[in-house]
């Protein structure tokens, strides 16, 4: 296989967003493939990145790990702050106080589809 814009050189690899056959002189090296000079190379980096990201996202590869979610730690945290203000409420004035109260169940409700979406999907965000 030649390089697409030198037909009479040979093509050292392929680009990796438009996968055309590239010469050493056409090709730039992105790290982890080539891309045109000039053409593809911003675009690789970017996919790399992109890459990179959803990587981190889905907690994949390097970036796997135990911990809960940030998402579901913030879940936790907030129902267990809304709690403790609406048992610190009820404490104090032996009144129900309703407001910290529907939060506080909001909040735990979320936390709940927090933690099995997180387990269900792996995702973590
Ligand atoms: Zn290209
Ligand atoms: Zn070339």
């Amino acid at each position: 296989m030649n390089c697409y814009r030198h037909q009479s050189i040979p093509a050292v690899g392929l680009c990796k967003t438009c996968f055309k056959a590239v010469c050493p002189e056409c090709a730039a090296d992105v790290g982890n493939g080539l891309a045109c000079k000039g053409a593809c190379e911003e675009k690789v980096l970017e996919l790399n990145e992109m890459w990179d990201r959803s990587a981190k996202i889905y907690g994949v590869g390097k970036h796997k790990s135990r911990i809960p979610s940030s998402g579901v730690l913030l879940w936790l945290l907030l129902s267990c702050a809304f709690w403790f203000v609406f048992g610190y409420n009820y404490y104090r004035s032996d009144e129900i106080d309703y407001g910290t109260l529907a939060m506080a169940i909001v909040f735990t409700a979320g936390l709940g589809i927090a933690y099995f979406s997180a387990r269900r999907t792996g995702l973590k965000c």
